[in-house]
Formats: C-alpha cells, sequence, structure tokens
C-alpha cells in the first residue's frame, strides 16, 4: 500500500470501551475547546493591544509634562536674568545720583551713560529718573528736563510710599514716549537723611519676551504667560486683543495652583474650551511666575492617528482571526456530523451483521438452527466427547404422516405446525442444540448425555408435542404426533460421527415401523413389515 493509500482515520471515533455518547461529548468538548481558544486568542490581543496603547498615551503626557516643566523654567530663567540685568544698571543709577546728587551738572553727566545701557541692553526701552514730585529729571533718550510727569504712576506712588529699597515690578503700562506696553522696573532714590528723592526706572518691553516666546513650538492652542505674583498679566503669547495689564488673579492656573506654591503641573479645561496642560514656576527673586502650556488634544494628537491606525489593524487581525476561528469550528462542527453518520452507519451494519449471522446459523421458519449450525455444532461435540470421553446423544425427531398433513390443511398449516414444533423443540436445556435438519425433521445435540437420558429426553418431546394436541385428522392419533430416533455413544478414536447420525436415523427409521409416535433407539430391532406414511 502506498503512503497516498493510506486510509485517513477519523481521530475522534469511539475508542475502545468507549460509547457512542462519550465520543460524542468528546466531540463537543473539541468544539467548545477551539471556540474558547479563538475566543481567548482575540480577547488577548485586544487586551494587548489596549494596555499597550494606554502605555504610549501616559508616556506622551509624562513626556509632554517634562517638555512644559522644562520650557516653563527656561521662561522663568529668562525672565529673572532679563530683569536682573536691568535691575543692576538701576541699582547703578541710584547709586551714583544718591552720592552725586541730582543737581544738573551730574545729571546731564549721566545721560550717555544711560543711553549706552539701553544700547546694550536690549530689553531696556528706556531709563528714567524721577525727582520726589515725579518730574522727568534725565532719561536715556534726552537729557533735558521733560514737562512730563509721572507722579500718578503706580510705581511712583508705591516708593514714594514705601521705604524699602527693593527693586519694584509694577503693573505694565502704555509708554508715554513710544506709546509701547512696557513693564516698569523701579527703585527708589533716597536723600542723604532717608528721606524720598524720586524713583529711577527701567521700562522693559513686553515686546522683548514676546519675541522670546515666538522661538518656542507650542502648538496651536499651546499658550505662554509671564505674571505679576498677585495676578496682572504682563506678557502673553499668543496675543489676543488687549489683554496685557489684565487681572487674571481669578484664573484657575492664578487662584488654584500659581499663587500657593512654587511651581507644578496643572491640567485645566480654559474658557475657550481647550485642555492644557500647564507648568508654572515663580521667579527667585522678583515676585513674577510663567507658564507654559500645551493643548492637550495636540500632545495626543499623534497618539490618537498612530493609535486608530493600530486600531484598525488590530481589528482586522482579531476579525481575521475569529472569521478562521468560526470556519475552524464549523469545519470540527461538520467532520463531526460526517462522524456521527459514519457512526450511525456502522451501527448500522454491526446490527445487519448480527441478522446475517443469525441467518446464517438459524432456521428461518421454525428460529432453531439450521443444518449448518447442526453441522458445526456436531463435530465439534463429536470431537470434545471424544477428547473428553463423555458421552453424546443425538435425538432425530420426524413428524409422523406429514405429507398428508400437508395435504389436509395447507402448507401454511403445515408452516404454523411446523413453528410451534420448532419453538417447544427450543426449550431444551441449555448446551443441548435443537436444528432443524430438513423438511418436516428435527435434530438434537444432547451433550454430556447417555442413552438413557437421550431416550427420557425424547419421551419428554413425545410427550410435549401430543401435548399441543394440534389436530391430523390423517394421523391415526387425530393429532400431530413424531417419531424419535435415539442415539447416544462414547466416541473413540476411530470412531466417526456419521456412525452417530446413522444410527440415531436408524433408530428413527424403526420408531416409524413401530407404529410411530414413540422413541426407539439403535438398539431396538426394526419389525419385519412397516408401511412409510
Ligand atoms: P412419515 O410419517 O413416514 O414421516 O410420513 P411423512 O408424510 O411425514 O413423510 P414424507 O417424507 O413422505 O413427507 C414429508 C413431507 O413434509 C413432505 C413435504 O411436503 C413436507 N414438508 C417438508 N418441509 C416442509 C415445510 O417446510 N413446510 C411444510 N408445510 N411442509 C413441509
Ligand atoms: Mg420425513
Ligand atoms: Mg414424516
Amino acid at each position: 500500500m502506498t503512503t497516498e493509500e493510506v486510509p485517513d482515520i477519523p481521530l475522534d471515533v469511539p475508542e475502545l470501551g468507549e460509547t457512542p455518547a462519550v465520543a460524542r461529548s468528546r466531540r463537543v468538548n473539541v468544539r467548545i475547546f477551539a471556540s474558547v481558544f479563538v475566543g481567548l486568542v482575540c480577547l488577548s490581543i485586544l487586551i494587548l493591544h489596549i494596555s499597550f496603547a494606554w502605555n504610549v498615551r501616559v508616556k506622551d503626557l509624562d513626556d509632554a509634562q517634562v517638555s512644559t516643566a522644562n520650557l516653563s523654567r527656561a521662561l522663568a530663567e529668562h525672565a529673572q536674568a532679563t530683569l536682573i540685568s536691568a535691575d543692576s544698571v538701576l541699582f547703578g543709577m541710584v547709586q551714583r545720583l544718591e552720592v552725586e546728587g541730582m543737581d544738573r551738572d551730574s545729571l546731564a553727566r549721566l545721560y550717555p551713560l544711560l543711553a549706552s545701557y539701553v544700547k546694550e541692553l536690549p530689553q531696556i526701552q528706556g531709563l528714567f529718573v524721577y525727582d520726589q514730585t515725579g518730574k522727568w529729571m534725565v532719561n536715556s533718550m534726552d537729557d533735558s528736563p521733560w514737562m512730563l510727569n509721572n507722579a500718578d504712576r503706580e510705581y511712583f506712588i508705591y516708593h514714594m510710599t514705601h521705604a524699602d529699597r527693593d527693586p519694584h515690578v509694577g503693573e505694565p503700562v502704555k509708554s508715554r514716549s513710544s506709546g509701547d506696553w512696557i513693564i516698569p522696573l523701579s527703585r527708589r532714590i533716597n536723600h542723604p537723611d532717608g528721606s524720598f528723592a524720586g524713583v529711577v526706572l527701567a521700562s522693559v518691553e513686553v515686546e522683548y519676551f514676546l519675541k522670546f516666546y515666538r522661538s518656542f513650538d507650542i502648538g496651536k492652542h499651546g499658550e505662554i504667560l509671564l505674571a505679576t505674583q498677585p495676578g496682572i498679566l504682563l506678557a502673553k503669547w499668543p496675543a489676543s486683543g488687549e489683554i496685557i495689564g489684565k487681572n487674571i488673579s481669578n484664573s484657575n492656573i492664578v487662584s488654584d495652583h500659581a499663587s500657593h506654591n512654587k511651581n507644578g503641573i496643572a491640567i485645566i479645561t480654559a474658557a475657550d474650551g481647550v485642555k492644557r496642560l500647564h507648568s508654572y514656576k515663580r521667579l527667585e527673586k522678583y515676585p513674577l511666575f510663567v507658564t507654559a502650556a500645551l493643548s492637550y488634544d495636540e500632545v495626543l494628537a499623534s497618539w490618537r492617528t498612530e493609535t486608530l491606525l493600530q486600531s484598525v489593524g488590530v481589528l482586522i487581525l482579531v476579525g481575521m482571526l475569529a472569521w478562521m476561528g468560526k470556519r475552524l469550528v464549523n469545519q470540527i462542527k461538520l467532520r463531526a456530523q460526517a462522524q456521527q453518520k459514519l457512526l450511525s452507519a456502522r451501527e448500522k451494519l454491526v446490527e445487519m451483521n448480527k441478522t446475517l449471522q443469525k441467518m446464517a446459523l438459524e432456521d428461518g421458519l421454525t428460529g432453531v438452527a439450521n443444518r449448518r449450525q447442526f453441522d458445526v455444532t456436531l463435530a465439534n461435540e463429536f470431537n470434545r466427547a471424544k477428547r473428553e470421553r463423555q458421552s453424546l446423544g443425538l435425538l432425530m425427531i420426524d413428524v409422523d404422516h406429514f405429507k398428508k398433513y400437508n395435504d389436509t390443511y395447507g402448507h401454511p398449516a403445515g408452516d404454523v405446525c411446523l413453528q410451534k414444533i420448532g419453538k417447544l423443540i427450543k426449550m431444551n436445556r441449555p448446551g443441548d442444540l435443537s436444528a432443524r435438519y430438513g423438511g418436516e425433521e428435527f435434530a438434537i445435540l444432547l451433550p454430556n448425555t447417555d442413552l438413557k437420558g437421550a431416550i427420557s429426553v425424547a419421551e419428554k418431546i413425545c410427550a410435549d408435542i401430543r401435548a399441543l394436541n394440534i389436530p391430523h385428522g390423517k394421523n391415526p392419533t387425530g393429532i400431530v404426533t413424531v417419531s424419535v430416533g435415539a442415539q447416544a455413544t462414547v466416541p473413540t478414536k476411530t470412531c466417526n460421527l456419521l456412525d452417530l447420525v446413522s444410527a440415531a436415523d436408524k433408530a428413527l427409521y424403526t420408531a416409524k415401523a413401530r407404529g410411530r409416535n414413540q422413541v426407539c433407539s439403535a438398539d431396538d430391532d426394526i419389525p419385519a413389515a412397516f408401511e412409510p406414511g
């Protein structure tokens, strides 16, 4: 047999000792297992994908936090450096004015110095000296006193009313000289007795900060703020309308965060509906703070796009897996159905085989063993009796005048009569074998039975058949009777089983010759005159 010819043996046909029900339950289990397995694989892929996407999201937000924190630190350092360099100029001016006084000559000498400072420091738009009445004394643009007065400015009033010598960052104002927004950084000048002598002011350009802020990529909805500690806005990028100088102390970032902590992170949805990730930081030396904010949506935009694409890929994969899994389960189901049919066919075949076997060994009309079975059993029992040196009995039974019975009552009635006799002789001892020898002749094998026992069984059968009381008008007795030839022998080595059959047959012949309806053995003599029925 070639490899191709090897039959495909089903995997789940009932195994040895396994009932069809157990095999069926095993097939159902395989299908459930396959479905659960495919389901679990799909679920695992989805869980892995979701957990991976979530981790990437968390990492993107963490990265954005680090970025905004770095940005706010850089902005705070920039703002502080800007103010420190302007303030160091003011400090020098105060020292000089307090030593040299504010007469015309000393102010005239101061002017070129102020002009050179402004030229050197791009953040300073102008440097100004006011006397104790707020009158402009000298500035970096001109050494001649102007007819302007700044006594009404917040920073002037502050120094006039506060004796401390620290620099003061005032509220942003529109410059009276240029019209630009400036942040006033000022210091107080004292008379030698400590009384108020005036104010020096450096006007720091808001534009200087904005220029720096513009250099950062903070997306479309990001935001950078510079504000005083109480919440007055000094600079904002991107700028929207006239907002410099606006009080933002009620905004969440100030009221809930920047006014309480030196620095931190806050996620706030603003009035414009944009959710932002803020990082804020206070300046070390000035009562100011900066915030850098990135839009939440923009931070997560690339994550969203990537996750969407990956999700589509994963869903396609899971869909394909589920589809293939479904096909697999269907295949298992179809195969199981085919095997179920195969099993039923096999069961039917087994049944048919049993029937055929029965038909091969049984006589169809009477239900007793047929001639074939009789011959095989006779040979077996004869050999056994020979081996074990036991007696084997044999009865040959023939219905008396049965031809006449048929002629009188018809063949179907004859069949019924034979069935009744067959049924009766079948009720013998276990181990005996009743068989239809041919026509209306029956034979009974009686293992382990001597002649006496065989005759006794034969007598009983004769009596029982008479007791059936089947009418037979052409039989002198008026009912159906049988004649029986009985023989029993302990077979010797040279003995042939045909001798046993011949002897029983001869005995039957004797019974017929002696008048029928009786039992004879092979030892009985045949009478001289005999009329066949
Ligand atoms: P005897 O008493 O000498 O045995 O006479 P008999 O008429 O019984 O003997 P015979 O051998 O002349 O006839 C046997 C008859 O049995 C002939 C046949 O029609 C009948 N017979 C044999 N087999 C069947 C059968 O299967 N059904 C029916 N109805 N009759 C059968
Ligand atoms: Mg006969
Ligand atoms: Mg007969």
